[in-house]
């Protein structure tokens, strides 16, 4: 069995390191928000090139607490994507606001920054471009926009911690950004978490009030929070593993070259591309096809696994029924549901397991 994503793998490769430092928590006495906690969030602020890093519980909260630091809520437009993880809308609807979809750009999947400009109006507050699969949005021109109209750029980058554009990492490109820990992101943890990273004080502050009860000073609220920490155990964890991701990125990489390789001239495959002024980290490989249900079912038979991301737009999701979007209102959105497949993806894939999945989507060709 292949898996799509072998996280057993990619864990036991730093296993001693992780145990170690779990260790050390255990015996340190701190288990919330501690010295680890802060060591992670000045190393990832550092790194990315930002003034401040807030460590929360997870990827969906970095964005509620985001949207909220910066008074976005009732009433306020916030502009995203409608081909991404539902939990970017999630966040926007839960601080009371209302997503805005734009749809797609048909080669890097991500936000058309001419689509976004179309959906402006008086109560736009916000953008959130999603970094999707692991490949930067096209930040300048969102950027341009925001500027002109005088909006928020929240960068969804939950997939893509380590990703450049033009020289600049992911992160550090947007007035904030959030990212999530979750096991299976490429900078990922042995359960939840998540982190913001911004340059404005102000609401790295808010934040940091935010995820501990609406507190500065213990027992004194001035507003009504929410109880989203990193654990210690966590942030030790991600010391370990975010002294590898550039490499582990680096060897997702060296794999979606070896697919392309292979892979570049089979008819009825499109490949997905990188943009020559960015670097895709490839959280996932996904690939479009006509054929996606064969193609899966072959690979499933062959003890390949297979996903698909995502299989409904979030314009066409049930709970947003009311906003009145219909079938063909995204159409490269819909088209992207219809056709994408993921195929495993993670740094530790092997040149013969790679070659075991090359042979089976080549084999196809009568197809
Ligand atoms: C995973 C993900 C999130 C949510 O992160 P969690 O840590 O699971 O809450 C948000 N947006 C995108 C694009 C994601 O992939």
């Amino acid at each position: 069995m292949i898996n799509l994503v072998n996280l057993k793998r990619q864990f036991q490769s730093v296993k001693d390191e992780i145990l170690q430092a779990i260790n050390d928590v255990v015996d340190n006495g701190d288990y919330i928000l501690g010295p680890k906690v802060k060591e992670l969030e000045d190393k990832i602020a550092r790194k990315l090139g930002v003034q401040e890093a807030i460590a929360v519980a997870n990827g969906t909260d970095a964005l509620i607490l985001t949207l909220e630091a910066f008074g976005v809520g009732k009433g306020d437009e916030v502009i995203t994507t409608p081909f991404t993880f539902f939990a970017t809308a999630e966040a926007i609807s839960r601080v009371g606001a209302i997503p805005v979809f734009a749809d797609v750009d048909p080669i890097t999947f991500n936000l058309n920054p001419l689509e976004v400009e179309n959906r402006i109006t008086p109560s736009t507050k916000a953008i959130i471009p999603v970094h999707l699969f692991g490949q930067p949005a096209d930040m300048d021109e969102i950027n341009e926009i925001a500027k002109k109209h005088r909006l928020l750029v929240i960068e969804d980058a939950c997939q893509a911690f380590g990703a450049t554009y033009k020289e600049r990492w992911v992160g550090s490109l947007g007035d904030a950004a959030c990212f999530s820990f979750f096991p299976t992101k490429n900078l990922g943890t042995l359960g939840d978490g998540g982190i913001i990273t911004t340059s404005d004080a102000e609401v790295a502050n808010k934040i940091r009030k935010l995820r501990t009860h609406g507190t500065t000073k213990k027992y004194y609220h001035d507003r009504i929070g929410y109880n989203s920490r990193l654990d210690e155990i966590h942030a030790a964890i991600l010391l370990v593993n975010l002294t590898r991701i550039d490499q582990w990125n680096g060897n997702r990489r060296k794999i979606a070259n070896r697919y392309r390789q292979y892979l570049k001239d089979v008819p009825y495959l499109k490949l997905p591309s990188e943009a020559s002024d960015r670097t895709h980290i490839f959280h996932l490989y996904c690939i479009e096809s006509d054929y996606r249900e064969e193609i899966m079912e072959a690979l499933t038979n062959a003890t390949i696994q297979t996903g698909i991301y995502y299989p409904r737009c979030l314009h066409l999701q049930e709970v947003y029924r009311s906003f009145n979007y219909k079938k063909g209102d995204f159409p490269i959105s819909e088209l992207l549901s219809e056709k994408l497949f993921a195929i495993p993806m993670d740094p530790f894939i092997s040149e013969s397991e790679q070659d075991r999945i090359i042979a089976i989507l080549s084999e196809m060709r009568g197809t």
